[in-house]
């Protein structure tokens, strides 16, 4: 009776060590620094639009009376910290109803299945992501060489350029600009306070993060051509104040101190705007020029 016991016991070890053995192979993140996973102190943007990400990996999130949207989810140890700081600000992670992402990398798109199942929220990405996803980025032109780097995940709804996503009196509009992924996308949306609107614009800046040229991408083709499409189209966006996926990519820290009284208009940067395209297209062009050297 004992030995069965102890016998059962020692298999339910075994399994499980086995079954977690498992998981712990199949994702793997290929690195992750200080600043991604440190914590950091949630904080009201502006009107209805909050930040609850670490120290670096950007998330948002948008409330509604009719439930909350989250924008990006960090690496897979990052949803406990965004479950906190949203509990923190007072709101209840279970009323996350729509998840989005701005791109398919793991540091964004860790926690998105463990969340998604969590809430039973639903996901809508660009439709240009959707293979990515369902492989755990181990299809990705570049990533894919390390890879599934997180949990795959089932979006329920594919977007298209210029789509609208809406939830109670919110709608934002999913603005397609590929190159750092092919599906990589911004958002645009207004919200509002007692004394002010304002448009809001999460853009997905277009890092180049493959050092293959160019024109050997096979499972891309479009590669450069989408980089230059992007830089074009985030030239001509109006908004009033801006963010990015990562938070070093728009200044958070100099623009916000935790503790800082609401202000809104601290995040008015058009010119930190035009320096960080022009320095991406920069950046663009000296790998054209590095792409002829390599050959
Ligand atoms: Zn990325």
């Amino acid at each position: 009776m004992f030995r069965d016991t102890l016998k059962n016991i020692l298999i339910f070890a075994i399994l499980s060590f086995s079954s977690y053995a498992v998981t712990a192979q199949k994702v793997k993140e290929p690195k992750t620094t200080t600043e991604w996973t440190a914590p950091y102190q949630p904080f009201r943007i502006a009107g209805n639009l909050y930040y609850v990400g670490t120290y670096d990996l950007a998330c948002y999130l948008i409330t509604t009376p009719q439930g909350n949207i989250l924008i990006n989810t960090g690496l897979a140890a990052s949803g406990e910290q965004i479950r906190n700081n949203i509990e923190t600000l007072g709101f209840k992670f279970a009323d996350i109803k729509i998840l989005l992402t701005t791109q398919a990398h793991y540091d964004h798109m860790g926690a998105m299945a463990a969340i998604k199942k969590m809430t039973g929220a639903q996901l809508m990405v660009n439709e240009k992501e959707a293979d990515v996803l369902a492989t755990g980025g181990s299809s990705d032109y570049e990533l894919g060489k390390y890879g599934t780097s997180f949990e795959p995940v089932k979006p329920d709804r594919l977007l298209k350029d210029g789509d609208t996503i809406r939830l109670g009196d919110m709608q934002l509009v999913m603005l397609h600009h590929p190159g750092h992924t092919k599906g990589s996308c911004s958002f645009l949306f207004t919200v509002s306070d007692e004394h002010h609107s304002y448009r809001v614009l999460i853009a997905n800046l277009p890092t180049i993060v493959t050092e293959t040229p160019f024109n050997n991408i096979r499972s891309y083709p479009a590669i450069a051509a989408d980089y230059v499409y992007t830089l074009r189209a985030m030239k001509n966006i109006s908004f009033d104040i801006w963010f990015a996926s990562h938070a070093s990519q728009f200044k958070l820290h100099d623009k916000h101190k935790p503790g800082d009284a609401y202000n809104p208009a601290s995040f008015k940067d058009q010119a930190g705007y035009d320096i960080a395209i022009g320095d991406l297209q920069k950046q663009y062009e000296n790998k054209l020029v590095s792409d002829r050297d390599s050959h």
